[in-house]
């Protein structure tokens, strides 16, 4: 066997096997087999669509963006009735349970950001799922200086949750669902408005979104993340034009322009002539 074919096929097996491990020990701890079905079906299509990645296929990331994106909102938003917003995972840590929203959080968007940075944001949100069928691919004017925005969103969603409980006391489980599709709802009211107002389909994540006050300083230390060999790079700037996160690709640092907006799209990458990437 190749070296690259060799490789095409050990990066989704590690891949899964990091899922089936997290898979196993939840069912085992928590006595409870949904974790085994949940973790190993996530495993499953990240590690489909890393291959079909590895294979250059070029619609990779939206089939895997799909699979896992609507899985999570009609399955176990809509039909299993768990808010895995922002606010659910307020809820659950507030009423000190290890379930849900918090597993969700903790694995993709807390410390799974330390191994895979931003790739939820890459393959499996199901709001950027929707917005990157818009037709701004890659933003067309320069970065607005509004991202503050998000720490307001974050903090409207504490006090939110925080004013239920005051509010509501027991009965603030029960408004958690009417909150998901409502929260829902105006995320991609506002993610679509904005999308067509800026010009740029990942608008919402750059300004908006309270759950990348989690994921960017998680994701600066990312084990993966996209590099550039000098040798082979002829700066010809093409990696930066195509990216939708206005990263500053072909710098190595940690500290490159944007460094913690990379959501691995790999359209840097695919596009590079040189292969340096
Ligand atoms: S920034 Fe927020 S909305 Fe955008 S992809 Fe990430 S989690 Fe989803
Ligand atoms: S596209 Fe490739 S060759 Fe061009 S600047 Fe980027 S890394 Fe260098
Ligand atoms: S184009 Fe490259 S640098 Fe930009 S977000 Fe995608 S993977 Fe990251």
């Amino acid at each position: 066997m190749n070296k690259n074919r060799f490789k095409k096929i050990l990066f989704p097996l590690l891949f899964l096997l990091i899922f089936e491990s997290v898979a196993v020990t939840l069912w085992l701890t928590k006595d409870n087999i949904f974790y085994l079905f949940n973790f190993s079906y996530i495993g499953v299509s990240l590690s489909l669509g890393i291959f079909l990645l590895m294979s250059n296929y070029k619609h990779a990331r939206r089939i895997v963006q799909l699979l896992v994106g609507l899985y999570m909102l009609v399955y176990l938003g809509i039909i299993r009735r768990e808010n895995m917003q922002i606010e659910g995972f307020w809820y659950y840590l507030f009423i000190g349970s290890f379930e849900a929203a918090v597993i969700h959080y903790a694995v993709a968007k807390i410390f799974g950001p330390l191994i895979f940075g931003r790739g939820w944001c890459g393959y499996a949100c199901w709001t950027a799922m929707v917005l990157d069928f818009l037709p701004y691919k890659t933003p067309s004017g320069p970065r607005k200086k509004i991202g503050w925005i998000r720490y307001i969103s974050f903090a409207l969603s504490l006090i939110f949750v925080s004013g239920l409980f005051l509010a509501a006391g027991d009965k603030t489980g029960s408004i958690m669902f009417p909150a998901f599709i409502a929260g829902n709802i105006i995320y991609y009211i506002l993610g679509i408005a904005l999308a067509f107002i800026f010009k740029d389909n990942r608008a919402f994540c750059k300004y908006i979104c309270p759950v990348t006050v989690f994921l960017k300083p998680m994701s600066r230390f990312s084990l993966i993340r996209i590099k550039c060999d000098k040798e082979k790079c002829v700066s010809c700037g093409k990696c930066k034009k195509v990216c939708p996160m206005g990263v500053g690709v072909t710098d190595n640092s940690r500290k490159r322009i944007n460094a913690t907006e990379c959501i691995l799209c790999m359209e840097c990458v695919r596009n590079c002539p040189k292969d340096a990437l």
